[in-house]
């Protein structure tokens, strides 16, 4: 039979488009929560707590002291491409926030239920608003649009039911509410050890006792003592490394963040430093556990993870696992961040060399740290 004819091209409707771009960067429950807890943090938040049920299929909630949004913001909140991070795409190179390109909540509200309780210093009461297809819809049915005043605290609650009701595929595409929820926790879990400052808190609904509850001010070292348990916390080692030539590498020292200047083509564009926690020769895991942040993005980098694990070599037993806590800062101006849809992963320039040296730090420490066993086993 012959050929068919070339079918005619038809634009897609909004709605398609956006359901469709929503399954890119909302794969599940774990990668909203994401979103919404880098949300928090942007807005300044020193509590973040987040309540779940079901896996976070029924219900997402997270609840925040943060800044809040300003009323007149809750109309266009759940648009596509709304934020108040960015304005100008030159600004990409300069982010200090995680979010920049206004696209979460819209996501969320393509494929969810999708309420916000907020409330700003200087308001006098906090405003609910729903939303549904990235639009403001009634509170109540047979109401108006508007938000509607009611009582809250200073901060955002943000609740997110029914994810993925109208996208049966992926919602079958899911494990099952327990995977989902520990996938849940993994974020918090990773979130809270970098964010030591904040306070977080992870429980199932209906649950008297959180899961994950952290203080508002512990250090890096007592959270991961905390979350991941006293016998991996007493065989940690912590290198500092940076960019600073001559100041002695693997050498630990303070990091201190990076001095933005305002000339785009300064050299410390180049600039960069990094700190890691990491255990010793004395602890094993079955698989690798690595808490990524660059520039406080969580991200996933099989490249590092490679290099990471090679710097154990001849130090662990083979099929024996460390692990590695590694924040890395670098020039803002160096990093691309806009190459993934769910940010977790990044690019940034010299990232060969960087992680090299990282991993060379790493295993001076180790050989020391294993140097200095035998010799106490020998005296
Ligand atoms: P982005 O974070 O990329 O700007 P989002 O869709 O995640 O996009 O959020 C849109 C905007 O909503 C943000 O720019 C911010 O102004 C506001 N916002 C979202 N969540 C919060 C929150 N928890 N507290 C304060 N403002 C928030
Ligand atoms: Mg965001």
């Amino acid at each position: 039979p012959p050929p068919p004819g070339p079918r005619p091209i038809r634009r897609l409707q909004e709605s398609v488009i956006n359901r469709i771009a929503a399954g890119e960067i909302i794969h599940r429950p774990a990668s909203a929560l994401k979103e919404l807890i880098e949300n928090s943090l942007d807005a300044g938040a020193t509590s973040i707590k987040i309540t779940v049920k079901d896996g976070g299929m029924k219900l997402l909630q997270i609840q925040d002291n943060g800044s809040g949004i300003r009323k007149d913001d809750l109309p266009i909140l759940a648009e596509r491409f709304t934020t108040s991070k960015l304005s100008t795409f030159s600004d990409l190179k300069r982010l200090t926030t995680y979010g920049f390109r206004g696209e979460a909540l819209a996501s969320i509200s393509y494929v969810s239920n999708l309420t916000v309780v907020t409330k700003t210093k200087t308001d006098t009461c906090a405003w609910k608003a729903v939303y549904a297809d990235g639009a403001l819809v009634p509170v109540k049915p047979g109401t108006s649009k508007d938000p509607k005043p009611c009582a809250g605290n200073d901060g955002t609650t943000i609740t997110v039911e029914n994810l993925f009701y109208n996208t049966p595929t992926r919602l079958s595409a899911l494990r099952g509410s327990s995977e989902e929820y520990t996938r849940i926790l993994d974020v918090v879990t990773k979130y809270a050890v970098h964010n030591p400052h904040v306070s977080f808190t992870c429980k199932k609904v209906g649950t008297p006792s959180p899961d994950v509850s952290t203080p508002s001010s512990s250090t890096t070292v007592q959270a991961i003592q905390l979350l991941y348990g006293q016998t991996l916390a007493k065989e940690l080692l912590n290198v500092s490394v940076s960019s600073d030539k001559g100041k002695g590498k693997g050498k630990a020292r303070a990091t201190s963040p990076i001095q933005l200047s305002d000339d785009d083509n300064d050299e410390d564009a180049e600039a960069w430093n990094a700190e890691a926690h990491f255990t010793n020769a004395n602890y094993q895991a079955k698989k690798m556990v690595l808490l990524l942040f660059i520039n406080h993005r969580l991200v996933e980098s099989s490249r590092i993870k490679k290099a990471l694990e090679a710097a154990y070599n001849g130090v662990l037993a083979k099929g024996a696992s460390p692990f590695v806590y590694l924040s890395l800062h670098i020039d803002p101006r160096s990093v691309d961040v806009n190459v993934h849809p769910t940010k977790k992963e990044v690019h940034f320039l010299n990232e060969d060399a960087i992680i090299e040296r990282i991993a060379d730090a790493m295993q001076e420490a180790l050989i020391g740290q294993s140097h200095s066993r035998t010799f106490e086993y020998q005296t």
